[in-house]
């Protein structure tokens, strides 16, 4: 899919005093805090430059300033609440813009032969699916080219250009994604995603303090953590990494650039994603993610017949409303069961409306809804070979007087619907039943 045309260029060694010193090729991504104004710009200009003074290739791949993509949908919602999503690509993209041209600038006045370049100058290839848009293929050619000129190119992430020969967007949080597709486009040493913690935790360490930073977590934890909720990395920014074997770090932006350790080829700090067999202690459970703003959906008394499922979630699906835990009880009578399950809370209201539209067709007495549900989550790898962990959950939130509405598992995975008030409560709670608090 990428094309890694960079992965054969040839990689200059020197030699200093009796140790080999390899040049590495390395793609650092800056997330919205991280690039927020003028001064923390500066402030990531010296990260690049200590990497480029060390001799490496650098490429670099910005997000918009903080708050700065939030602002923008906000005006094409404004403009439009229903509006065209090439229109809002064309909007949403411009924010990386500015970023990519404001630290070049920066760069460029510390003495580094920096130049931006936006999505379709490289180009970075997606599908036509505005608004969220995957990415389709990367000539890595290009940026070689840039590094052969010792040029450090500084990318706008979260953009490419769709088949329609218009910007498209990755969708949110997608300049993670556009990192590690450039990292593997360019067969580099390492991706660095600087953002404003120094790694990955075993819970969000704004709503857990006592969470613990995570020195490596395997690429299946992370998908799931991602996916489950914890917005340190895109999902599918994991899934390339995962499968182009992109060795990815999350490390902090906000460290001191020139601190002792920081320019270490091998080990940075911050948090490795790598494959399950790099991880030698590996416990019960690596962490706890949570995801709010859920709405429950319930349809009570369904005809219980062969369809009936596909009644319903197809056309739910046909209208892209995303469907996510679905409990159907076994029916008493063999006639009629409840159908339970979630939704995005901003799609909870056109999802009602849509079933009531089919009711005829599929049947039923009622259709309930509530919002403002929680999901929290329960991840870990060691789950496939330990018996209990389920039930160790149940009966902290029980102790702890939560009331969980669904519940559904995977293997490396156990995910609790709840009241949303009661998130805070259940993931330090769930926290320190798995023994994850800092001592
Ligand atoms: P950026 O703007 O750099 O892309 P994000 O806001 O997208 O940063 O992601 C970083 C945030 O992710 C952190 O500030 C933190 O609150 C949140 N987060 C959620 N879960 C975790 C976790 N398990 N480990 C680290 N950070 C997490
Ligand atoms: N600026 C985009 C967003 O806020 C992309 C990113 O930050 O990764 O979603
Ligand atoms: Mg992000």
């Amino acid at each position: 899919m990428l094309n890694q045309s960079g992965a054969e260029a040839p990689r200059a060694r020197r030699v200093t005093g009796n140790e080999f010193f390899t040049m590495a090729r390395i793609v650092m991504k800056f997330g919205g805090t991280s690039v927020a104004d003028i001064a923390r710009i500066r402030n990531v200009a010296r990260h690049v430059k200590r990497e480029v003074d060390a001799g490496h290739q650098v490429a670099v791949v910005v997000s918009a300033m903080a708050g700065k993509t939030n602002e923008l949908v906000g005006w094409t919602r404004e403009a439009s609440p229903m509006h065209d999503a090439r229109e809002y690509d064309a909007v949403v993209a411009s924010g990386e813009q500015v970023t990519s041209g404001l630290l070049a600038i920066v760069l460029q006045q510390m003495g580094v032969h920096a130049r931006s370049w936006q999505g379709w100058q490289i180009p970075i290839r997606t599908d036509g699916a505005h608004g969220a848009a995957r990415i389709t293929g990367i000539d890595g050619s290009f940026l070689v080219k840039r590094f052969g000129e010792g040029q450090v190119a500084v990318i706008a992430g979260f953009q490419g250009i769709a088949p329609d020969n218009r910007i498209s967007t990755l969708g949110r949080g997608g300049s993670d994604t556009s990192a590690v597709a450039i990292a593997a486009a360019v067969g580099a040493d390492r991706c660095d995603i600087y953002t404003d913690v120094d790694g990955v935790y075993t819970t969000d360490p704004r709503i857990e303090p006592k969470a613990r930073r995570l020195a490596k977590i395997s690429f299946e934890e992370m998908l799931e953590m991602a996916s489950l909720g914890a917005k340190v990395l895109q999902v599918r920014s994991v899934e390339l990494a995962m499968v182009h074997k992109v060795r990815t770090f999350v490390r902090s932006s906000f460290d001191e650039p020139d601190a002792p350790g920081m320019g270490d080829l091998e080990n940075p700090p911050g948090t490795l994603i790598c494959d399950e067999d790099e991880i030698v202690e590996s416990q019960v459970v690596t962490g706890i993610a949570y995801a709010r703003d859920e709405a429950q959906i319930s349809l009570r008394r369904v005809a219980d017949r062969p369809g009936v499922a596909a009644g319903i979630f197809g056309p739910l699906a046909e209208a892209n409303i995303n469907v996510d835990m679905i409990v159907q009880n076994i029916s008493e009578d063999g006639s009629r069961t409840d159908m339970t399950f979630t939704v995005p809370q901003g799609d909870a209201a056109k999802a009602v409306a849509l079933l009531e539209s089919i009711r005829p067709e599929i049947g039923f007495d009622a259709i309930q809804h509530d919002e403002g549900m929680a999901k929290v989550s329960v991840i870990g790898i060691g789950m496939r070979s330990h018996a209990g962990v389920a039930a160790t959950a149940f009966r902290a939130l029980s102790e702890k007087g939560v009331n969980i509405r669904a519940i559904t598992t995977s293997e490396i995975k156990i995910s609790i619907l709840i009241d949303g008030a009661y998130t805070e409560l259940a993931v330090r709670t769930l926290h320190s039943v798995y023994g994850l608090d800092k001592q």
